[in-house]
């Protein structure tokens, strides 16, 4: 059976594993970064590597590296981290002078969906958008079977659609957008603003379900939040489903029944009747899953971009 070796390279932590092409996880290793910088992320994740590679004795026939921020695939290249200095650097070519294996990236976000695809519960769909809920809120969207990357590879971008017009500023320069409330930070800090006090979105979310009113208005608005971006996308793509990942889904029963109640009020139901809004099965490995995916959809099609 054929293997690809998978790095997830996060903006904080790492997964590295080895995944076999039935969806079988061999071996994995995570950890965080000392510091964000070219060398650092290559010595780590190199090491990592052939650590994992070392305990399986698999030889895979590729390798898929996730980076987040701007990839281009089609050099190899890991443009640039917003929260680093990493700008312009040949990822694929370093990882592949080291370990001796094809190497092929991508945005995190793209990879997402492709891990659907190939390993998760989007075999079947043709029309999808995934919308992962970590620190930031990111996505992408499959298009008649397509990845969408757009001009400049930003497709997906839901977590810059402006909820609150006027409200918190983002980093993106805009203000009141998704992000700054649907990610974990902004959970933390609308829980905070309505008198909750100091604690994270996983937290909030066990306060949550011990029956706090509070921590339960802070999921709720986040489930219409979240709901209505989603329901515009849905309007413009018709897809037939919504995959939603990273951490804060974790919150889905929270968050899942506002979410859905306000796409059923949002969108144009006579041409999405019966679009199907659920939590990736792949859970906390998504990660590897979206890094594994990348080799796999691009030695599957003999493309090198
Ligand atoms: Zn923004």
């Amino acid at each position: 059976m054929k293997t690809y070796l998978a790095l997830d390279i996060g903006g904080s932590k790492y997964l590295v594993g080895i995944v076999a092409e039935d969806g079988k996880i061999l071996a994995s290793r995570k950890g965080a970064w000392p510091e964000l910088t070219p060398e650092a992320v290559l010595d780590t994740v190199c090491g990592e590597a052939q650590a994992v590679l070392k305990e399986t004795g698999a030889a895979p026939a590729a390798c898929g590296i996730t980076v987040p921020g701007l990839a281009d695939p089609a050099r190899g290249m890991w443009v640039e981290a917003q929260f680093s200095g990493i700008r312009d650097f040949p990822v694929c070519e370093a990882v592949s002078a080291r370990l001796g294996i094809p190497c092929f990236c991508d945005n995190d976000a793209q990879a997402y969906s492709l891990a659907e695809m190939i390993f998760g519960c989007c075999g079947n769909e043709r029309d999808f958008l995934y919308v992962n809920v970590s620190n930031g809120v990111g996505g992408s969207v499959v298009s008649g079977g397509r990845l969408l990357y757009g001009s400049r590879g930003a497709a997906g971008e839901f977590g810059h659609c402006v909820v609150i017009p006027g409200g918190r500023p983002c980093k993106c320069g805009s203000r009141g957008c998704l992000e700054m409330y649907a990610a974990g930070p902004g959970i933390a800090r609308s829980y905070a603003e309505a008198g909750g006090g100091t604690a994270d979105a996983k937290e909030i979310a066990e306060r949550a379900r011990a029956g706090e009113r509070t921590a339960l208005d802070v999921y709720d608005r986040v489930g219409r939040l979240l709901g209505s971006v989603i329901a515009k996308g849905v309007n413009i793509l018709n897809p037939s489903r919504v995959v939603l990942g990273g951490g804060v889904v974790g919150a889905f029963d929270l968050f899942g029944p506002a979410l859905k109640e306000t796409v059923r009020e949002e969108v144009y139901t006579n041409a999405n009747p019966e679009v199907e809004i659920l939590p990736t099965p792949l859970g906390y490995m998504a990660g590897l899953y979206s890094a594994a995916a990348i080799a796999v959809s691009r030695t599957a099609s003999g493309r090198t971009e």
